[in-house]
């Protein structure tokens, strides 16, 4: 163990980890492109994006000299009564490229907090205009965050079993993979009600859910039948948003806009921490009163942070770039041809793409949960061959930086082939 790892043992609990059991963690030094470089001089290919939100690369320098500039002209102002122009431009910016019926853009500072906004916006509009409505629909096996509403929505699992007592009640719906969308639909017309406030989804793809991935078709029908009930809909994008389906959100593979997101995670190129909620002109004006009680009562001390607002507009202006944009559909493609290769492998199945993300099934035999073990044995391989990845149980998923290079694309799923041959 090196001394970093070695202080680091001594003060820190670091997140979903079992302190008494994890191995000495991995000391980085400093990030370049899509490498991690230790302080032991060996190298990570971060094949999952620093935890999603990396779009970029590491210390990319045009994030870092408009952060710096930023730096030395206003790092923070209070956000109630006062603005900046980070944040206006930041909105301007975003509010052009979100579905068109966004309107208004509300900041707080990570992807839980970005749904607990949605949420309160949801129950608060039912409130404000006096109808009481207290019923929210999501999907079984969803993750939309760690802090106690965005657990109550989220599927109930071993993580949030021992507040489970604490938790709001919430209707599931199983997620509607492909095969089962017609039983999904049949459960969801005798689920949505006059009481329905909200109904929330991670379109597309359920990231920490083991990367489950439906079709556009599907959650179009769902989205149809919540409005029927006058039903609230929250798209949670803090992980596909920004490019990671090949679109700039997966909410533009809808037909079906929904009336509130939330963004996190790659807002920034994955920088800094900020996330932002938006909901249409109907949600924003049932808050619109000479009442005070019928203000929005929420707020964070580093809601709308100029240093975070500023690396966010440097993502931007990268992301939308026609080289990114490019590299996206490469990777997209690069994937494509990978996961064909896949499908002769005997111990792989649930082979599926959205996008820049890529995911399998190891076959694990019996045990299947995040706490078995053949997880550890494919993220040890990996990261030996200097691979950063971090199966979900015995889901292997590849969500690289934009800026990954075809070499280390194609040395990676040579590494992952490897990885097949030894199970
Ligand atoms: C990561 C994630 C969150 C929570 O974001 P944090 O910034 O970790 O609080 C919420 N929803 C989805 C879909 C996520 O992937």
């Amino acid at each position: 163990m090196n001394d970093l790892a070695e202080r680091d043992r001594a003060v820190i609990w670091h997140p979903f980890t079992q302190m008494q059991t994890a191995p000495a963690p991995i000391s980085i030094a400093r990030g370049k492109g899509s490498i991690l470089y230790g302080t032991d001089g060996r190298e990570y290919l971060d094949m999952i994006s620093s935890w999603w939100v990396n779009l970029h690369g590491h210390a990319h320098p045009h994030i870092a000299q408009r952060v710096a500039e930023q730096l030395q002209t206003l790092e923070h102002v209070i956000f109630a009564d006062f603005t900046h122009e980070p944040a206006v431009e930041l909105a301007e910016r975003l509010l052009a490229i979100l579905p068109q019926n966004q309107k208004r853009v509300f900041y707080s500072d990570n992807g839980s907090t970005a749904v607990e906004v949605a949420l309160k916006m949801a129950f608060q509009y039912w409130h404000n205009l006096g109808l009481l409505r207290r019923k929210v629909v999501a999907l079984e096996n969803a993750y939309h965050g760690d802090t106690f509403g965005a657990m109550a929505v989220g599927g109930r699992s071993a993580f949030t079993a021992p507040f489970a007592p604490f938790l709001f009640d919430v209707d599931y719906l199983p997620t509607p993979i492909p095969g089962e969308e017609a039983d999904v639909l049949k459960r969801a017309e005798a689920l949505f009600t006059d009481d329905t406030a909200a109904f929330i989804v991670e379109p597309l793809v359920q990231g920490a859910g083991g990367m489950v991935m439906y079709q556009p078709e599907i959650l179009d029908k769902l989205i149809r039948l919540a409005r029927q009930y006058g039903a609230l809909i929250i798209a949670d994008e803090v992980m596909t948003g920004f490019g990671r389906t090949g679109r700039l959100f997966a909410s533009d593979h809808l037909t079906e806009k929904p009336d509130l997101m939330c963004l996190s995670k790659g807002l920034t190129g994955g920088t800094m921490a900020l996330s932002i909620t938006t909901c249409t002109q109907a949600i924003y004006e049932a808050f619109l009163s000479t009442d005070k009680h019928k203000t929005l009562f929420h707020g964070h001390s580093f809601t709308a942070n100029p240093l975070a607002c500023a690396a966010s507009l440097a993502s931007m202006d990268l992301l939308l770039s026609a080289e990114t944009q490019q590299a996206i559909q490469r990777i997209v493609q690069k994937h494509s041809a990978f996961a064909r290769q896949l499908a002769a492998y005997s111990t792989v199945e649930n082979i599926r793409q959205q996008g820049t993300l890529l995911a399998f099934d190891l076959r694990a035999g019996e045990q299947t949960s995040y706490f078995n073990s053949i997880r550890d044995a494919a993220y040890t391989f990996l990261l030996e061959q200097g691979i950063l990845m971090r199966p979900l149980g015995n889901v292997l998923y590849l969500m690289p930086p934009y800026c990954t290079t075809n070499e280390q694309l194609d040395y990676t799923y040579a590494k992952i082939k490897e990885l097949l041959h030894t199970l």
